[in-house]
């Protein structure tokens, strides 16, 4: 086995068509699409029979380990136009003393913040980006809370897309000049995303870019997949108890879940699925009140704000597969205050020496409160998805100083 194999041995492929989430209509494959024609997100489709003769787990087993090595079930056709920036397996990290702590079960935290980028944004526009390439797309625009702008902008720039980036005034200041330093041209804009989300679709006809944002392209989603794909394999091809997920525009989750289904259709799973909690901050939980409210889709959510950047997106146009999947999984949703995120994400990182960035450390302060509500119980084995590395978000001074010159009080230490 080469490092490489997976980004240039030609694989067979299996996708059939796209469908609309909401509607089931067909939508042919290998051409360029948005959404549906209700405006919808579309969803691809796969020969899964075929898949099944062609896939086993002992050949998955010698591939490489990074995401290409599920080529079967994803959308890139031709090793020519997967744009790669190594898409390494994520680790999966447990955290013992916690779970002894709180007397729960097992806590496994899968720690995407080491992917390209520092975020699992890295899957998914790592598949957008290379659609767009095999689709002749020129010039691809977005609206970002940071993270996702930053992925694209790497991708799009190591295959020679044009990229214009819009993302809220506020966006934390890494996120805005990585953007920039990968080679797209960004734009702070005096709003939330979803305001950045209207320029960019009103651009789409006066511009011609192609329209990038969360689940109005069809590929995002199968890279987003790739997190459900890669666990199960981690796992043994089991899947955890409850998977506690840092929802925004959700792509994860669905991705996740649909993931578990396609791995079932090929035998590589059994019926279990994880029950599927959608974590959101207090000051930006739509899901949450819909889910308690019993609708299908959720209303905007307004004067959104919490210190969890990632995931302060008011509206979901994903919002009714969220819902439907944290449903189906009998999981549920659950939003934490700010205060305990950053509290939580103080444990983590002081007691287990793990880095958790804000949205990562929500879905722990999420754990601990369900563990203490019954929502979870204590023999449950959970993950926890630590999205995006800690060292991109503003971090906690420290004043602590020593003077050299002066005796030192070595009592202290
Ligand atoms: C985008 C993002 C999320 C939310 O992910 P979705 O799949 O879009 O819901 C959470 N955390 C971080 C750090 C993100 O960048």
């Amino acid at each position: 086995m080469k490092d490489n194999d997976n980004l240039t041995i030609e694989r067979p492929t299996f996708v059939t068509h796209l469908e609309c989430a909401m509607e089931g209509d067909h939508y042919p494959a290998d051409q360029v699409h948005n959404l549906s024609k209700a405006g919808k997100p579309l969803l691809v489709r796969y020969d899964l029979a075929g898949v099944k003769k062609a896939l086993t787990k002992q050949a998955l087993a010698e591939r490489p380990a990074d995401l290409w090595r599920y080529r079967e079930l994803l959308p890139v056709r031709k090793c020519q136009d997967i744009v790669s920036l190594g898409e390494v397996t994520t680790p999966l990290i447990r955290l013992p003393k916690l779970s002894a702590k709180l007397g729960g079960g097992e806590i496994i935290v899968k720690d995407e913040g080491r992917l390209p980028t520092g975020s699992f944004k890295a899957r998914g526009l790592v598949m957008a980006v290379s659609m767009g390439k095999a689709l002749g797309i020129k010039h691809m625009a977005m609206p970002t809370n940071g993270n996702a702008g930053a992925a694209l902008a790497a991708y799009a720039t190591s295959c020679g897309i044009k990229t214009t980036i819009f993302c809220p005034a506020d966006t934390p200041e890494v996120n805005v000049s990585e953007i920039e330093l990968q080679g797209a041209t960004v734009y702070r804009v005096n709003g939330y995303i979803d305001d950045c989300g209207k320029i960019v679709g009103e651009g789409k006809a006066k511009v011609g870019w192609f329209d990038t944002s969360t689940l109005k392209e069809p590929y995002r989603i199968e890279g987003k997949k790739t997190m459900g794909l890669e666990l199960a394999e981690q796992l043994g091809w089991d899947v955890p108890d409850v998977i506690f997920y840092p929802t925004g525009g959700g792509t994860g989750l669905i991705g996740m879940w649909k993931a578990f289904d396609e791995l079932e259709k090929i035998g590589f799973i059994g019926s279990k699925r994880p029950r599927m909690v959608a974590v959101q901050a207090s000051g930006c939980a739509p899901m949450v009140r819909a889910f308690e409210a019993g609708t299908e889709h959720a209303a905007r959510w307004e004067d959104a704000h919490t210190i969890a950047s990632g995931i302060r997106v008011p509206q979901a146009i994903g919002d009714f597969l969220i819902l439907r999947a944290v449903r189906e999984s009998k999981g549920f949703a659950i939003a934490v205050d700010d205060d305990k995120i950053s509290a939580a994400l103080n444990e983590v990182a002081r007691e287990e020496g793990l880095l958790l960035c804000p949205e990562g450390a929500a879905t722990y302060a999420a754990y601990k409160a369900s563990l203490a509500d019954g929502r979870v119980n204590k023999n449950d084995r959970v993950m926890l998805f630590n999205c995006a590395s800690g060292l991109k978000y503003p971090l906690p001074p420290v004043t602590r100083t020593l003077d050299r010159h002066k005796p030192i009080d070595f009592s202290q230490f």
